[in-house]
């Protein structure tokens, strides 16, 4: 699904996982939950590429949902695969995330351990991938990621925030680390521009995404 020149959405994952074009290659953003990765590559061939065309996989935070895939993907494309530093060790299986309270996040936790793959680019806010712009959007875990396509005025948000039944929530509490720091990373969102906004669940937002973005985080 075209979301807008040169971004589509691949159908029938979950989380929402995205291919944006960056000259002739391809970047993976997030590869949903395992086995999502027939559909992936069924949706890069109907878009008339190869799987060696992604040359980047980036990962908007380290649960099951957005790595399940990633393995599979890794082996199929070899691309480069780029997590924030924080999430980073979480990803590569090393060292285990703190431990959470609640025991559905548990859970999702204790799952990723089962196919680590070692970042080869360990992100940080403000560095460039890819053509994208990394912000660092802490809260629903320490290394959650946005990307901004500042051509296309895109915002790739993973879970920091999202468009939900026609209204933007935050993230879910129950499988978020700190609520008021992933408050802060959606205010950090609103002050930029763009014009689209996707994110890991939910709907696409848009036009004026950061101004309506703006909007929802003054009620925060
Ligand atoms: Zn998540
Ligand atoms: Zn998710």
């Amino acid at each position: 699904m075209k979301i807008v020149d040169g971004v589509y959405q691949v159908e029938g994952v979950n989380c929402n996982v995205y291919l944006v074009e960056n000259g002739d290659k391809l970047t993976l953003i997030d590869t949903g939950l395992p086995r999502s990765d027939k559909k992936i590559l069924k949706t890069i061939e109907a878009l008339g590429h190869k799987p060696e065309d992604v040359t980047t996989i980036i990962i908007t935070h380290f649960h099951i949902d957005h790595v399940g895939g990633l393995k599979k993907m890794k082996a199929q494309t070899n691309a480069k695969v780029a997590v924030h530093e924080a999430d980073s060790d979480f990803v590569a299986g090393t060292k285990s995330p703190p431990k959470p309270k609640n025991l559905m996040l548990k859970a999702l936790t204790t799952i990723v351990k089962s196919a680590p793959v070692e970042p080869d680019l360990r992100l940080k806010d403000g560095d460039k991938i890819a053509g994208l712009l990394v912000i660092h959007t802490p809260g629903h875990s320490d290394g959650s990621i946005s990307l901004l396509d500042e051509k296309r005025k895109v915002m790739f948000v993973g879970d920091a925030v999202r468009f939900l039944d026609g209204k933007l929530q935050g993230p879910p509490e129950r499988f978020t680390l700190d609520m008021t720091k992933a408050k802060d990373s959606i205010k950090k969102l609103s002050d930029l521009e763009f014009d689209v906004m996707v994110a890991g669940h939910g709907q696409t937002l848009m036009p004026e995404a950061s101004k309506k973005l703006k909007d929802f985080a003054a009620q925060q």
